[in-house]
């Protein structure tokens, strides 16, 4: 098991986080398998999508403000319910195969840490399983 640290900037960001998971696949040495990622925070998630335009995760990013605005009559008291929610909606976890030693990701895919509630220190965990 790895784990990526991701130091995020601002409020809302998306980060892309494929090379460093394609680090821990290669460090792993498994050519056949599967990828588990996994955010252990509840204002934070994973999602994979475009990587190639930068264009697409900011229409990601205005949709989901838009979806869930960040003010409402939300009950939680700690402020932040929408980034609560966001994260719920999106998931906090992410399966990629691996074949030949490498992510089965498509050419245009990418896989983001998306962060609500920043700026924070934020953990991905990364697990490589072997198919037997
Ligand atoms: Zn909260």
């Amino acid at each position: 098991m790895a784990v990526i640290r991701v130091r995020t900037t601002k409020h809302t960001s998306f980060v892309n986080i494929t090379s460093q998971v394609r680090e821990v696949v290669k460090s792993s040495g498994v050519n056949s398998g599967i990828c588990v990622i996994y955010v252990p925070h509840t204002t934070a998630c994973v999602f994979i999508n475009e990587g190639a335009d930068p264009d697409v995760v900011k229409d990601i990013a205005y949709s989901v403000e838009k979806l869930i605005p960040w003010n409402d009559s939300y009950a939680h008291g700690e402020g932040n319910s929408a980034a609560h929610i966001r994260s719920a909606i999106i998931g906090n976890s992410r399966v990629i195969p691996i074949e030949n030693g490498e992510l089965l990701l498509g050419t245009w895919e990418s896989i983001f840490l998306a962060e609500f509630d920043g700026p924070r220190e934020r953990k991905v965990v990364v697990k490589v399983i072997k198919e037997e």
